[in-house]
C-alpha cells in the first residue's frame, strides 16, 4: 500500500511539473511510459488474483477418489449405484430425509463428502430433498445436462463423481436456486453440540 502510495504522489508530481513546463517530445515519451508501466502492474495483479480465485474453487485431484464402475457396483447397495453411477432418479416423494429435522450436514454416500447443510433445506413440494446452496462450493460440480430432451445442470460430488441431482433457478432468496437431490445418493451426519 505505501508504495502504491508513493506511486500515486509520483504521478501527481510529475503531472504538476509537467503542466508547468514546456512538454517537449522526450518527456511526454517518458509520461507515456510510466502510464504503461502501471497499467501493465495493474493488470498482473488483477490476473494473479483471478487465477488465485480459480484455483480455490476447483476440487484437488490428490484428493479425488476414484473406482472403476465394478468396483462401485461391489460396494454401493442397488438402488445408490443405480441412482449415483448411472445417473438415475428416485421415485419423487420417497425422500429418506422427509422427516429429519435434526441439524446436520448431509454427506455424499459414496465418499461421505459433506454436500449441503440441514440450515439451507427447504420444502420444494417436489418430492425430493432441496437446498438453496450448497455446504462448499469446493465440494459440489456443476455440469451442463442435455439428457431427456431438457437443458439442465447437473450437480455431482466433487470428489468420487457421484451423480447427486440438478440444479435449477426457480430456488427461494437469498440465491434463487434450488439443488434438487436424490435422497438415496446421501447419508446425514448429526451436527455434536
Ligand atoms: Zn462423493
Amino acid at each position: 500500500m505505501y508504495y502504491f502510495n508513493n506511486l500515486f504522489i509520483f504521478t501527481l508530481n510529475y503531472t504538476d511539473i509537467s503542466t508547468n513546463r514546456r512538454l517537449d517530445c522526450h518527456c511526454i515519451m517518458k509520461y507515456l511510459c510510466f502510464i504503461g508501466f502501471l497499467f501493465l502492474l495493474l493488470q498482473s495483479c488483477a490476473q494473479q488474483t483471478a487465477h488465485t480465485v480459480a484455483d480455490a474453487e476447483g476440487f484437488p485431484d490428490s484428493l479425488k477418489i476414484v473406482k472403476s464402475d465394478e468396483e462401485w457396483k461391489k460396494i454401493l447397495p442397488k438402488e445408490v449405484y443405480d441412482v449415483t453411477r448411472k445417473e438415475g432418479t428416485e421415485c419423487a416423494f420417497t425422500d429418506k430425509f422427509k422427516e429429519n429435522k435434526e441439524v446436520g450436514i448431509y454427506c455424499c454416500f459414496c465418499c461421505g463428502l459433506e454436500l449441503f447443510s440441514s440450515m439451507d433445506k427447504f420444502n420444494s413440494g417436489t418430492g425430493w430433498p432441496s437446498y438453496f446452496q450448497v455446504y462448499k462450493k469446493q465440494h459440489v460440480r456443476m455440469d451442463r445436462d442435455t439428457s431427456l430432451g431438457m437443458i439442465r445442470d447437473e450437480v455431482s460430488c466433487a470428489r468420487c463423481d457421484a451423480h447427486l441431482g440438478h440444479v435449477f433457478t426457480d430456488g427461494p432468496k437469498p440465491t434463487g436456486l434450488r439443488f434438487c437431490i436424490n435422497s438415496v445418493a446421501m447419508t446425514f451426519k448429526k451436527s455434536e453440540r
